[in-house]
């Protein structure tokens, strides 16, 4: 069966629709029963053009966001392993026709020294990145790196992001213990794909299969995304649910999380403008239809997007973001980033994030537990679409987040965060709140990583 079906995107985008407010209560109405939505549904959310209607949209999306994820936001960071590439996206400043960057493999030390500054920080969870090249970047060097992070560090997640691999390489990732296998098709439009890539990433089927091979190898949590700026959005995002319901379809789990990056600057990359720009308006509208599309599916946002707007789209759907980021290897406790793959728009530390965030009332959550208790997948899927998972999530939040401000928080952000954890703590139910209480005043004594 074929991943992607471009005769039906084409159909599906050919259909103008006038404003038909009809139609439009029909689908917000059954996204809001967090049904999810069809691609033609969500095409023809698309085609709105109408304010008024977009509105309705957005809120529709507030809401969905809200019921599934309440107010807690999951953290990372990125780690940067490896600069060199042997691919050439013409996007990118890591490949390798750029002659302008200085090119970094991090050993061992180097390695556990990076994730300490992340876990200094207060992070907990990490996404591994690294360019595609066999000798500085081969599976045995990405699975040695997460055996060094998990064993010399309190990092207690890694979730990858790196080139596709073969089924036998990702049983490597397996039993290094990834979280996520994240991968970016970048644009799922065949020819842009081709012209925008080349070395071995040229091959858009090697790409686009990779999360079959992944599942095959028992990764059962995988994280899709668009480039945003290469290829026409609406086309995209089709493609991108049409991925998903593959997924779906086929291994009984869609995907785990979804990513929203849009094309930045890129020192010394052969294109520096985005061939197709996605702007701010178009950027939450985006947000909000994937809010109502796949509900259950985190929305990852990164450090790429200015703050103000990242505040804006946590309301709208995003649940987890990337925070105190560096996108070059080595590049955490360097005064100066050097080398980095594109440039950031929000370069406030964690502790900024975190309390920027408290200020506007959401909870920020380090928390690992479903990973390391085998809830991932489809067992994961089925825990959240019956709402049991929020339960967990919510209370897991409170409990990481107060270890987080007991040992890295800023005296006012402390201040703030344990007005809000009181608050948070009021609206449980007694047995719960009890349970919680008891817990927290465990953390309060030393007690760590202690989880719902
Ligand atoms: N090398 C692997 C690959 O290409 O899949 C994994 C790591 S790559 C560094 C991670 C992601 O960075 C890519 O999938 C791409 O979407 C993103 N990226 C590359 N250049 C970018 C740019 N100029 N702006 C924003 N994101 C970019
Ligand atoms: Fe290499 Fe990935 Fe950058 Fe392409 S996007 S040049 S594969 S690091």
């Amino acid at each position: 069966m074929a991943i992607i079906n471009l005769q039906q995107i084409e159909n599906n985008l050919a259909q103008v629709h006038l404003k038909d407010y009809g139609q439009l209560r029909e689908i917000l109405d059954k996204a809001l029963e967090l049904k999810g939505l069809s691609i033609s549904e969500v095409a023809f959310l698309l085609q709105l053009d109408d304010e008024e209607l977009w509105a309705q949209t957005y809120e529709a999306a507030r809401q969905i966001k809200h019921k599934i994820y309440g107010p807690r936001i999951v953290i990372f960071a990125p780690l940067y392993l490896s600069n060199y590439c042997t691919n050439n996206c013409r996007y990118c400043g890591f490949s390798i026709e750029n002659r302008e960057i200085t090119r970094k493999v991090l050993f061992d030390q180097e390695i556990v020294d990076q994730a300490k500054l992340l876990e200094d920080q207060g992070h907990k969870r990490i996404l591994l990145v690294s360019g595609e090249h066999p000798n500085f970047s081969p599976i045995e060097y990405v699975s040695r790196a997460m055996d060094l992070i998990y064993k010399n560090t309190g990092i207690r997640r890694i979730n990858v992001n790196i080139a596709p691999l073969s089924v036998e390489d990702f049983q490597v990732l397996k039993a290094a213990g990834i979280g996520t296998y994240q991968l970016f098709q970048e644009t799922y439009h065949p020819a842009t794909y081709r012209y925008l890539h080349s070395g071995r990433k040229q091959d858009y089927e090697w790409r686009i299969t990779a999360f079959d091979r992944a599942m095959a190898a028992g990764i059962d949590d995988v994280g899709m995304g668009i480039l945003f700026g290469l290829y026409d959005y609406k086309f995209e995002l089709l493609a991108l649910l049409q991925h998903a319901a593959y997924l779906e379809d086929n291994f009984g789990v869609g995907p785990h999380t979804i990513s929203v990056p849009r094309m930045k600057k890129a020192q010394g990359a052969a294109i520096q403008l985005p061939p197709v720009p996605v702007d701010d308006t178009t950027f939450r509208k985006i947000v909000a239809v994937l809010r109502l599309a796949v509900p259950y599916t985190g929305l990852i946002l990164s450090t790429r997007e200015a703050p103000q707007l990242r505040d804006e789209l946590l309301s709208l759907g995003v649940s987890q973001i990337s925070a105190g980021s560096c996108t070059s290897p080595g590049g955490y406790g360097q005064e100066r980033e050097d080398n980095s793959q594109f440039s950031l728009e929000d370069t406030r530390s964690l502790d900024e994030v975190i309390h920027s965030i408290c200020q506007k009332g959401y909870l920020p959550s380090f928390c690992t537990a479903c990973y390391r208790n085998s809830r991932t997948g489809k067992d994961f899927m089925d825990l959240a679409k019956t709402g049991e998972i929020k339960n967990f999530c919510n209370l897991n939040a409170i409990l990481t987040f107060k270890e987080n401000l007991l040992d890295y928080a800023s005296p006012e952000t402390r201040r703030l965060g344990e007005v809000l954890i009181a608050s948070w703590l009021e609206n449980l139910q007694p047995g719960v709140k009890d349970t919680i209480r008891h817990k927290l005043n465990l953390i309060e004594h030393g007690s760590r990583d202690l989880y719902y």
